[in-house]
């Protein structure tokens, strides 16, 4: 009898619908797309709508994303349906004696003197070991301000080792993460880890301002007895003075394009060419023809005509 084939995994990608996806945004989607196509994984959007959300704008990315060539498997997954599972991990969490409630204000926190060899922006601490009567002078506290008391990871280890694609292996710090907010919104970090498991994810490609959170993350998955994807962190675009590209860099979005006379074909060769191969009309050639070792390290420079 033959081995049976391993179970081919899941990739993703995971906007935020807050606006229109730019083209670093469009970028990483296609990136996200081609990687999991090429290792014959499945797909699945998300929508991460927990927070930040703008009216209309979550179909006009999956409309975008569609333009370019991209498909994906099953339903699209709203954040915002998830949060019995999301309750479920804390009240684990809770159980397990692994969570506190913190009473800080964020200027506290900032202003706090952080903890010793704790990485810098770390939480310093100050509610993790707090008596009854702390705790209860904090409750009431937070009655005053019409705010709940955060919920934090009582974190066991102060870092932890993911293994990314392009950046190989990455140890990082992990704190006392915030699992659900003040505001009662539950925190990203929590929510991408359960969301991505419950979706069978075990690829996670998207932009390296998260590969900072990727270590927070893989050990909450830890904790929760779910496996750690492989992560792809994808350089992040920039414009010519090396910022974040943003909306007031001018026509940085697949419909500003479009409004220039640009077609959505060429918008993917521009995406094809920061990766080094020309001629690319749809996502399609970009799963065809772009090799993943050759993904440049530095920031995609974004420097458009007009
Ligand atoms: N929603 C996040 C963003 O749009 C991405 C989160 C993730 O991919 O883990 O930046």
């Amino acid at each position: 009898m033959s081995a049976a084939p391993s179970t081919p995994g899941a990739g993703r990608y995971a906007p935020s619908p807050s606006g229109d996806l730019h083209l670093g945004n469009l970028r990483t989607a296609i990136l996200a797309w081609v990687l999991a196509r090429r290792t014959s994984r499945a797909f699945h959007l998300r929508v991460e709508d927990l927070d930040r959300v703008r009216e209309g704008a979550e179909q006009r990315q999956l409309d975008d994303l569609a333009a370019l060539g991209l498909d994906w498997d099953g339903e699209v997954m709203r954040q915002s349906e998830r949060g019995a599972a999301h309750q479920a991990a804390i009240a684990e969490l809770t159980a397990r004696g692994l969570v506190y409630e913190c009473y800080c204000t964020r200027r506290e926190i900032l202003e706090a003197p952080s903890a010793p060899h704790a990485p810098p922006g770390a939480y310093p601490g100050t509610c993790r070991d707090l008596s009854e009567a702390e705790r209860e002078r904090g409750r009431e506290r937070m009655r005053e301000l019409r705010r709940a008391p955060a919920v934090r990871l009582r974190a066991e280890v102060s870092s932890w080792r993911v293994q990314d694609l392009w950046a190989g292996e990455v140890t990082g710090p992990v704190d006392d993460l915030v699992l659900r907010r003040g505001d009662g919104v539950l925190a990203y970090n929590l929510a991408v880890v359960v969301d991505d498991a419950a979706a069978g994810v075990d690829q996670v490609v998207r932009a390296d301002d998260l590969l900072s959170s990727a270590p927070r993350q893989a050990h909450l998955a830890q904790l929760l007895g779910l496996p750690a994807p492989e992560y792809a962190h994808v350089p992040l675009a920039v414009n010519r003075e090396g910022a974040r590209l943003a909306k007031r860099d001018g026509a940085v979005t697949l419909r500003n394009r479009l409004a220039r006379g640009e077609s959505a074909a060429q918008v993917v060769g521009r995406i094809g060419e920061s990766l080094g191969v020309a001629g690319c009309r749809t996502a399609a050639d970009i799963l065809e023809r772009w090799d993943p070792a050759t993904l440049p390290s530095d920031p995609w420079i974004v420097d458009l005509p007009g």
